[in-house]
Order: C-alpha cells, then sequence, then structure tokens
C-alpha cells in the first residue's frame, strides 16, 4: 500500500512552467556562492557583492560600465577574420570563425570604441574571451592598431583592457606579427604623448602579456586576475623548482613591480577618470 495516491489521474505541469522565476534573473557567485539578483550584480560593476569576486565579463559588458550612459560609436564593427593558412584542426578555420560568430554574436576576440568616460574623450580596446580564448589573429591586431590610429588622429587617450590566452595557433606567424604591430602602433602614441593605459584582466597570458598589455603608461589590472607569460605547469618544468605562492596573481605581480596598482571594477571609471585628468 502506498501512503499517498493521486486523486486524478495524468496531472502534467509543463516544463515552462515549473520555474519559479524566469531564466537569468539569479546570479549565484562562483567564488562564495552567494546568490543575489542579477540586476544587483549588474549595479556593482558584475562583482560579488559578498567576496568582491569579479566575474569575467565582455566588452559589451565593459563598455556599459565605462561609456557615460553606455553611449559609445563602436569602430570597424564588422571586421572578420580571413583564413591565410588554410588552417584545419578538428575544424577548419572559417568554419570555427562561423560557428563561434554564431555562438557569441561577436565578430572577433576585440571591440574597440570611442565616446565619453565621465565627460572625458577616450578610445577603449576591449577583449573578448568567449571568442577562441581572446585569441589574438589579425583581426584583433588591426582593430587594435586602428584603435590606436583613431586615438592619435583625435588625440584621445587609449585604454586596452586584455583578457586573452595568448596567440591564435590558428594563425601561426601572422598572429605573433600583431604583437609587434600594435607595440610600434603604441611608441607612435607615446611620441605623440597621448597616454596609454592597460588594463589586465582575468586572465591575461602569452603574446598579449608579453606585448601590448604591460605597454602601458600605467599597466593595472583588476583584483585576483591571472597574469603572466607561460603556464606554471610550462615554468616549473623548466626551472626545476616549485613556484611560490600565489604565483602570477595581479596581488603577486604587483608586489614584483610589473603593475601600477589593482582597481577594484567598481571604482575603475573614477580611477580613470581622475589619472586622465592628473595627465591632462
Ligand atoms: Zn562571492
Amino acid at each position: 500500500m502506498s501512503w499517498f495516491t493521486r486523486k486524478e489521474r495524468g496531472i502534467q505541469t509543463p516544463t515552462e512552467m515549473k520555474r519559479e522565476a524566469p531564466d537569468g534573473l539569479w546570479y549565484q557567485c562562483p567564488s562564495c556562492k552567494h546568490v543575489m539578483h542579477t540586476r544587483e550584480h549588474k549595479v556593482n560593476a558584475y562583482t560579488c557583492v559578498k567576496c568582491n569576486y569579479h566575474e569575467k565579463i565582455g566588452s559589451e559588458a565593459y563598455f556599459s560600465v565605462l561609456f557615460d550612459n553606455a553611449e559609445y560609436t563602436e569602430l570597424d564593427a564588422n571586421m572578420l577574420s580571413g583564413d591565410p593558412l588554410s588552417f584545419e584542426d578538428t575544424k577548419k578555420y572559417p568554419d570555427r570563425i562561423r560557428d563561434t560568430v554564431k555562438k557569441t554574436g561577436l565578430k572577433d576576440a576585440v571591440r574597440t570604441a570611442y565616446g565619453k568616460m565621465d565627460e572625458l574623450d577616450i578610445v577603449v580596446s576591449c577583449m573578448d574571451f568567449n571568442f577562441i580564448g581572446g585569441s589574438m589573429g589579425s583581426v584583433v591586431g588591426e582593430k587594435i592598431a586602428r584603435g590606436i590610429d583613431h586615438a592619435l588622429q583625435n588625440k584621445m587617450p587609449f585604454l586596452m583592457i586584455s583578457r586573452s590566452g595568448g596567440a591564435r595557433m590558428m594563425e601561426a606567424g601572422y598572429s605573433l606579427m600583431q604583437m609587434a604591430k600594435t607595440s610600434a602602433k603604441l611608441a607612435l602614441l607615446s611620441e605623440a604623448r597621448i597616454p596609454y593605459i592597460s588594463l589586465l584582466t582575468d586572465p591575461t597570458t602569452g603574446g598579449v602579456t608579453a606585448s601590448y598589455a604591460m605597454l602601458g603608461d600605467f599597466n593595472i589590472a583588476e583584483p585576483g586576475a591571472l597574469i603572466g607569460f607561460a603556464g606554471p605547469r610550462v615554468i616549473r618544468e623548466t626551472i626545476g623548482k616549485d613556484l611560490p605562492k600565489g604565483f602570477q596573481s595581479a596581488e603577486f605581480v604587483l608586489e614584483h613591480g610589473f603593475l601600477d596598482f589593482i582597481v577594484d571594477r567598481k571604482d575603475l571609471k573614477d580611477k580613470l577618470a581622475s589619472l586622465l585628468r592628473m595627465l591632462q
């Protein structure tokens, strides 16, 4: 005998009725598991209200955090990658690009825009990690170079927000050339005495760290960001030693003199604006 019996048979609830809240209304912090309303999380610049964990966000979110009234003009919005090496791994490179464009709604791993930040003119290039690991292919290099050109022509400061796994292997040598190209453009910006601020976010590694991400007049980072060139395993095997605790965290890198300061994302806009006003 069962304890409970249904009086009516065939009662069914459609799946969409089962949810108590619509999708995406709540955000759970992956670090401390605290649950907050997505609106609260967004107002807090996508950081956890409890433990200050900085959620990995993309260009759209950074633009909305930085530009006044989230108003900006995008440059080279439709630039798409070619396939100079007819590269194929598990997929043909053009197929991978097409699938990623469809999945992410992005055209490549960086977007550049200009607008007002606390009433100051600024050009911002921001990487999107969702697009093939934020890898630096020809489009990334070219868009950054053109963003710097725009900063030069209009005498606006340039902000680079990096989040990248490094070079894009599908473009091999072409990818590595972007390091030299962006560095040369940044040298022109420096000659023109226009400020360049580089913000390193979690993670910034490989050829990006080895070029534009570390060339800022100010190199700054978000708390807890992983910053490095090669991965810990490669380094451990090369030097044959255990690595110190907290190795490659923004805090460790700051302590060793590679960063100027660490900035909480909630203070990012204010800090950048006061820094740029000091440099004017
Ligand atoms: Zn948290």
